[in-house]
This record gives structure tokens, sequence and C-alpha cells, in this order.
């Protein structure tokens, strides 16, 4: 993951090149230590943080591969029941 620059606390990741999104076994089937861990480092359960994963690499995949901006955008849609797409860019910064 690091050779990816990917961070390697993350329990998942989208790899849009080859079409394919990994999640951390915990996420699906936890052991107490690592959910306490993810729990701790995001501050919500574990049920949230796996619609949380599974919705931000959905973001990932609908904007192939995007901004983390935006596929968070595209996850928080997909939370609220909507079918975004990915035509919202990131705000410009004006500093
Ligand atoms: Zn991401």
């Amino acid at each position: 993951m690091l050779r990816l620059r990917l961070n390697p606390e993350s329990p998942a990741f989208t790899a849009v090149d080859v079409h394919e999104t990994f999640l951390e076994e915990s996420l699906i089937t936890p052991n107490p230590e690592r959910a306490r861990e993810l729990m701790n480092a995001f501050g919500i359960s574990l049920d949230e943080l796996l619609d949380l994963a599974v919705t931000h690499e959905l973001g990932h995949a609908i904007c192939h591969g995007g901004s983390e901006f935006q596929a968070e955008l595209v996850g928080s849609r997909l939370r609220e029941g909507l079918h975004p797409g990915c035509a919202e860019k990131q705000p410009v910064s004006h500093e």
C-alpha cells in the first residue's frame, strides 16, 4: 500500500485500473481488537464504517479514480439514497 501511496491504515481502497475494490476483512468479519482500532480511528461503529468504506470506494469507481474529495462527495450522496454522477469538481481554492 505504501508503494501505491495509499494509507496503510485505511480499511479499503480501489484499484481503478484493474476494476477492483479491496475491503479489509475486519470490516466484514471483525475481530474485536481491530474493530476497536477502526472504531477509535474513525469515530463511528463498524457497520457505519462498512457503509462509509463501500460508498466512498464506489465514489472512486464512479469517478474513475477521482480525487478523495470527489469520492467522498459521491459517497455521501449514495448514503443519502441519491444516484450521483461525478460531474462535481473540487472547489477552486483562492489561496
Ligand atoms: Zn478514497
